[in-house]
């Protein structure tokens, strides 16, 4: 009986636990997770964090499914080493358990810049259950919120206060919002549409230090401009959780380099999600994350599986505002591109094209083709035929399913 060891519970961990049952009915399958609750859906911590969503609606498997599939879910506990020559992990409590495969699935955490104040009192990032129980708690005396980072997932979690009632500035690095996801014309449409919601924006700006005073928290920013808050929450994209891999001398890049069947260099080691490099890219997105477990899982109970990559898309999931993003945006304008834009509508369409295909898009405020694009993206078909007219939302959009 083959032993499968896992640590993580997050969807690498999981698509690659659910994999190996299906493939090996007879094999042990452990999994290990700092946190007490089974496994749910981060995207939707943001929901979470608003109210709109409760606690129960985003858990994906309950404690029972564990059972029911035969896996055994260590909760709360931490894998501190790894003994490569007993093929052992090792506990914090000391405990030992034997792998005869181990994939590491340790995920990421927030990445948080290197200046002072971000320990203080009243500082957040959010990545878990516990952080955004964490940050509700506090949001229930605060009013004014200072979040360091313009990404996705920092405007979702600012929403996610604005509808808590709080004012919320945002300090984003970049002269615009959403770096990865917008051109500098979607990017000034967004900010228009977030500005009359309530947001307020401090773009171009870096951070030089957060502060506290009394009961009250400032950032202070590198003009010397201090913007004053009772909470800040510090979104700066993500760290991939290596500690494991390194202390076992697996290759270490931008994150845990893996071939194309999610093995490390080193023998009956597997890694799969947020950690991990592959050809040169660090995902830190879910369907990757869930692609990855499955080839990892796959390979791990023997059935050979190669993982090619995954087309980066994104959606911005704040209610009244529609942002999908695909492939190559064109970030620069030096590609050919259609676009639609109706600014007093906050709409932005735009299909960035290749020869005969396309290779990436934008959909700012009508989101109507976004599948079929993606779609068209993945595939690289021919879609000559089609003209212009394809950056409309009203266009047939079965004609390039
Ligand atoms: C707020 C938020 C919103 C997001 N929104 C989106 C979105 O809209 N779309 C999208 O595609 N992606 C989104 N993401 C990213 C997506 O959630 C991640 O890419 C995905 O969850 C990564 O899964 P993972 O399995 O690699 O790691 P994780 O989910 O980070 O899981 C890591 C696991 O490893 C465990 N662990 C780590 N080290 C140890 C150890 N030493 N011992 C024991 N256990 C350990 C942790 O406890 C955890 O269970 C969002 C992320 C966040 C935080």
């Amino acid at each position: 009986m083959t032993e499968y060891l896992i640590v993580g519970n997050g969807v690498a961990a999981n698509s690659a636990a659910e994999t190996i049952r299906r493939l090996d009915q007879e094999g042990s399958i452990r999994m290990f997770t700092r946190e007490e609750f089974p496994f749910y859906y981060t995207p939707a911590l943001p929901e979470y964090l608003s109210g709109d969503k409760a606690l129960r609606k985003i858990f994906i498997h309950d404690l029972p499914w564990y059972e029911k599939n035969r896996m055994t879910l260590h909760r709360g506990t931490e894998v501190l080493g790894i003994d490569l020559s007993g093929k052992t992990v090792i506990m914090k409590d000391g405990r030992r358990f034997h792998y005869d495969r181990l994939l590491l699935a340790t995920g990421a955490a927030c990445q948080v810049p290197s200046i002072s104040g971000t320990n203080t009192d009243g500082v957040f990032t959010l990545r878990t259950i516990a952080d955004a129980d964490a940050i509700i708690e506090r949001a229930k005396k605060a009013k004014k919120v200072v979040l360091i980072g313009g990404g996705l997932l920092g405007l979702e979690a600012g929403n996610g206060l604005r509808k808590r009632g709080l004012r919320v500035s945002v300090v984003e690095f970049f002269p615009r919002l959403l770096p990865r996801q917008t051109d500098t014309t979607g990017a000034a449409i967004l900010q228009k549409q977030m500005e009359a919601m309530g947001f307020s924006f401090h773009l171009g700006a870096a951070t030089r230090k957060i502060v506290r005073s009394g009961s009250a928290l400032s950032v202070e920013l590198e003009t010397g401009e201090r913007l004053d808050a009772d909470m800040v929450l510090i979104s700066a994209g993500i760290r991939p959780e290596t500690t494991l891999a390194r202390s076992i001398g697996a290759e270490i890049g931008k994150g845990v380099k893996v071939d194309d069947t999610m093995k490390t260099g080193i023998e009956d080691v597997y890694a799969a999600g947020d950690l991990i490099e592959h050809r040169g890219s660090v995902y830190g997105i879910w369907p990757a994350a869930m692609e990855q477990g499955r080839v990892a899982g796959s390979n791990m109970a023997g059935k050979k599986k190669a993982y090619k990559g995954t087309l980066p898309a994104n959606n911005l999931k704040v209610a009244g505002v529609h942002l999908f993003a695909a492939g190559d945006i064109d970030h620069n304008g030096e590609r050919t591109s259609i676009v639609r834009k109706d600014e007093t509508s906050y709409i932005y369409r735009k299909l960035v094209l290749r020869d005969h295909s396309l290779i990436g898009s934008i959909l700012l405020g009508d989101l109507r083709g976004s599948d079929e694009i993606q779609n068209a993206i993945r595939t690289g078909m021919d879609i000559s035929a089609f003209g212009a007219d394809m950056a409309d939302g009203s266009f047939d959009y079965s004609k390039i399913k």
